[in-house]
């Protein structure tokens, strides 16, 4: 096999991948346009088999007849997100804007982790970075770095959180000498509701999950101000040493939102690192109607947000921000062959010294061309849109017999039970709603969500889809009540 034809700036490899980014645009425009439902409905099993051949074939079968097998056996079997009748998770239909800045992303190669391998978009992603801060209205000493989502956002603000903390309270150096004797006494305050990377960060960081409070909800599922106060005091009696409160600005069961002012008190008035994981919700902040849903999210030492979720751009995309830029030297390093000493002192950008990664995605630029496209309100009318619909369908589902609404939607996510049967005990309807979605999967007309609420089962449907409309989740649910009827009349429920 010769290099004809696999690299750009030769001119068969130039064609070559001008016809390869037509045929893979029409094999995704097949998959999106002309199949009807979200999902084709197969059984992991046969995804398996239908992938038949090696592989790692001896020999190569070429591009094109590559091409149009994974056409084929992949795309056709993959869930659709840009199907309005797809409402299951955080998984957003990227957006056109996104997807041309990933394929000219992805096509340049750019690596974030030095300026010589990346000068334009190391300045675009410190120009994109400063917008957010903006956004959020932090202080000008903010900053921040693209991550690759919350999961890793969380990780890193928990990081520098831990290792400030250590330093100021056990004059202790954890990137050097690692944890203090002291370490078991470390805790993070977070919701019951709060995301399980919280948890996950703080096994990362060798505190365990043990070293993760969580602190009670009131009946919309915000964190209670009271009750923080009360477990902090515990916590202090007990001589605990809480470093970090973490508030959530969109939960991911139902989108609710801590009440983030009263938490930045909280954290002032204990000395914690107040961190908001926005994941979800900090799209809120380009909306005049919603923004002040995040009021409070000003005063956060740090912030998570992912565009890959309500900002609709290709996975992946996240940003975490920090209030005060000087806090990522609790992480920095200099590598002589990346980023020496000397280039700092010139002024030369080093964005690897700021992240967890080395080589690192230009994933800013997806944020950067949607901005530019669509601008603040063409963003904020997307957003907008969904949190409307999400309204009308917990309306719809108010209203009707056979559903059970969990709880007024803040964003976009709506959790209900299908109850058919007004004297269904409560178990019975769990294991209705999990035959239900099982069925539904293998039916593949609509893609929902299930999860568990104190201890049963429900499904979930969170539209994030800005061209869903209300007869688009009408269809979902009638899927849902089909589904119903089927599974009613086997043994599964049963079982
Ligand atoms: C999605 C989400 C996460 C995890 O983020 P990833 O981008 O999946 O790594 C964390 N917290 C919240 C609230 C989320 O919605």
């Amino acid at each position: 096999m010769s290099t004809d034809g696999l690299f750009l700036g030769t001119d068969r490899g130039d064609a070559e991948y001008r016809a390869a980014m037509k045929q893979a645009i029409d094999a995704v425009l097949d998959v999106v346009a002309d199949r009807e439902d979200p999902y084709s409905g197969a059984a992991p099993d046969a995804l398996s088999e239908s992938l038949g051949d090696p592989v790692v074939p001896e020999e190569g079968r070429g591009l094109e007849t590559t091409l149009d097998e994974v056409a084929e056996r992949v795309l056709a079997h993959s869930v659709d997100p840009s199907n309005p009748r797809c409402g299951a998770h955080l998984q957003c239909p990227p957006m056109v804007p996104g997807l041309a800045a990933e394929a000219l992303l992805s096509a340049t190669n750019q690596s974030l982790d030095s300026f010589d391998q990346a000068p334009a978009a190391t300045v675009v992603e410190e120009r994109v970075v400063d917008a957010l801060c903006d956004l959020f209205d932090l202080p000008r000493e903010a900053d921040g770095v693209f991550t690759s989502g919350g999961t890793q956002s969380n990780f890193q603000a928990l990081l520098l959180a831990r290792d400030r903390y250590c330093a100021r309270q056990f004059d202790r150096d954890v990137q050097n000498e690692g944890l203090p004797p002291e370490a078991d006494s470390l805790r993070v305050l977070c919701s019951a509701e709060a995301h399980f990377t919280a948890k996950q960060a703080a096994h990362h960081l060798g505190l365990g999950e043990d070293a993760v409070v969580t602190v009670p909800t009131d009946g919309d599922r915000r964190m209670e101000p009271d009750a923080l106060e009360t477990t902090l005091a515990a916590l202090r009696d007990r001589g605990a040493a809480p470093f970090a409160l973490v508030g959530t600005a969109g939960t991911t069961d139902f989108g609710s939102i801590d009440p983030l002012d009263a938490l930045a008190d909280s954290a002032a008035e204990h000395g914690l690192w107040f961190h908001v994981d926005a994941a979800y919700g900090g799209a809120l902040a380009v909306s005049d109607e919603y923004g002040d849903l995040l009021e409070g999210l000003e005063r956060a030492d740090s912030v998570a947000v992912d565009f890959h979720k309500l900002f609709y751009q290709p996975i992946s995309c996240g940003a975490l921000l920090v209030r005060d830029g000087g806090t990522f030297r609790w992480m920095a390093r200099n590598a002589a062959y990346l980023n020496p000493e000397a280039d700092d002192d010139r002024g030369v950008p080093n964005l690897v010294a700021k992240s967890v990664q080395t080589t690192r995605r230009f994933d800013a630029l997806k944020p950067y061309v949607a901005f530019r496209t669509l601008g603040r309100s063409g963003m904020a009318a997307l957003v907008e849109r969904t949190l409307a619909l999400a309204d009308e369908v917990a309306e719809l589902l108010g209203s009707a017999d056979d559903f059970e609404l969990l709880g007024d939607p803040t964003l976009n996510a709506v959790v209900f039970r299908y109850r058919p049967h007004e004297g269904m005990t409560d178990e019975e309807t769990s294991r209705l709603n999990a035959a239900v979605r099982r069925e539904l999967l293998a039916d593949g007309r609509a893609v929902v969500a299930r999860t568990e609420v104190d201890g049963a089962t429900s499904l979930k449907l969170t539209l994030l889809n800005p061209t869903a409309t209300l007869e688009d989740v009408g269809a979902i649910l009638e899927a849902v009540r089909d589904c119903g009827t089927t599974v009613s009349g086997t043994r599964e429920v049963a079982a």
